[in-house]
C-alpha cells in the first residue's frame, strides 16, 4: 500500500517507503501528534475512561477552519516505530482502560495500524476500533481495512462539491463521503451498546453546522433520511470556531447563528431520526474539544461537549 500510496481518494501514487510524499505528507512511519484518554466525543463512547485517542498527524483534506491544523496541516506530531504504536494502544488498554481505540484521521496510516495491533488482538488485547473520519474515503480502502472499524464516526461535511472544494480542498468529497458512510452503514449498521451504555459496534454519522451553509448540512440530513435510515444515529454539532486560514475568510470567518443551527436541529427531527445527540447551542464556544491549544505527547485530551 505504502509503496503505490491510493489509500485516499486522491490516488497519488507515491512511494511513501522510498521518501516521496503526496498530498497529505505523510511517510513511512507512523506519526502521532498527542493520544490518551479523551472525553470530548459522544457520550456511548467515552464512558467513565475515556475513548483512547491516537490523534495522528497529516490529513487528506485541507479544511481552512481546521482545530487541529498545527498536526494536521503542518505535520506536528512524533514519527514512532510500529512497535511504539503497539505500546500506545496497550497503554491505553491495560494501562489507562480506555473505552476503545479512536483512530483519528487514521486514513494515511492504516497499513501501520494494522501491524502495530495485530499481535495484540492476537494476545486477545483488544478494544472496539473507532473509525473518526471526515468521511473523504476510499472505498476499496473501506473495504481493505475493514477490521480497523467496529464503530463508524463518520461525517457528512458537505453536500456541495463547490463547497468542499472551497473549505477543504476536497474535490469528490460528496460522492466519497456518502459512498463511504453507505459502506459503513450496511456492514455495521446502528449503534450497539453494552450492558454500561458503551459502543460496541455501528454508525453515528457527525453533522457539522458551518456558517452560511446550514442549508447543506439539512440537505446531508435528507439524503440520510432517504438513503440511509432515519435509525442512524446523528450527532448534530454546534462547536464551529472560525481557526487557522478561516479567521480572514467570509463567511468561514463567523461563528454560526443560533438561527442556523436551529434549522438544522429541527430539520433533523423533522426528518424522523430519533437517535442522537444535539449539542447545547453556544456562539463563540471555546474550542476545547480538540483545539489547535491541546498539546503533544501522552495524557486526557478534551472535555466532554456532546
Ligand atoms: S493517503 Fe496521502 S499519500 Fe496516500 S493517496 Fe491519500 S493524500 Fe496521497
Amino acid at each position: 500500500m505504502l509503496e503505490n500510496c491510493r489509500l485516499c481518494p486522491r490516488a497519488c501514487g507515491v512511494n511513501r517507503l522510498a521518501g516521496e510524499r503526496g498530498f497529505c505528507g505523510a511517510g513511512a512511519l507512523p506519526r502521532v501528534f498527542r493520544w490518551g484518554p479523551h472525553f470530548g466525543e459522544e457520550p456511548p463512547l467515552v464512558g467513565e475512561r475515556g475513548s483512547g485517542a491516537v490523534f495522528f498527524s497529516r490529513c487528506t483534506m485541507r479544511c481552512i477552519y481546521c482545530q487541529n491544523s498545527p498536526w494536521s496541516w503542518k505535520g506536528e506530531g512524533e514519527d514512532v516505530t510500529v512497535e511504539r504504536l503497539r505500546g500506545i494502544f496497550r497503554d491505553l488498554a491495560l494501562r489507562d482502560g480506555c473505552s476503545n481505540w479512536n483512530l483519528v484521521t487514521p486514513g494515511p496510516w492504516l497499513p501501520q495500524i494494522r501491524e502495530a495491533t495485530a499481535p495484540l488482538i492476537s494476545a486477545d488485547i483488544r478494544l472496539p476500533f473507532v473509525y473518526n473520519t471526515s468521511g473523504f474515503e476510499s472505498a476499496e480502502t473501506l473495504d481493505a481495512y475493514q477490521d480497523l472499524c467496529d464503530i463508524a464516526l463518520c461525517d457528512l461535511r458537505y453536500s456541495r462539491d463547490a463547497t468542499a472544494a472551497e473549505a477543504s480542498c476536497a474535490p469528490g468529497y460528496v460522492e466519497a463521503s456518502r459512498a463511504a458512510f453507505k459502506r459503513f452503514w450496511n456492514r455495521l449498521g446502528p449503534l450497539e451498546t453494552d450492558g454500561s451504555g458503551l459502543a460496541r459496534r455501528g454508525t453515528i454519522c457527525r453533522i457539522l453546522v458551518l456558517p452560511g451553509h446550514a442549508a447543506e448540512a439539512v440537505e446531508n440530513l435528507a439524503w440520510l433520511a432517504t438513503n440511509v435510515s432515519t435509525s442512524v444515529h446523528v450527532s448534530v454539532m454546534s462547536q464551529y470556531t472560525p481557526s487557522y486560514r478561516a479567521k480572514e475568510i467570509a463567511p468561514w470567518n463567523a461563528t454560526v447563528a443560533e438561527e442556523e443551527y436551529a434549522t438544522v436541529a429541527e430539520a433533523a427531527a423533522d426528518f424522523g431520526f430519533e437517535n442522537g445527540w444535539v449539542q447545547d447551542f453556544e456562539s463563540n464556544k471555546p474550542s476545547g474539544l480538540l483545539g489547535e491549544n491541546m498539546s503533544p505527547g501522552d495524557g486526557p485530551a478534551g472535555e466532554n461537549e456532546n
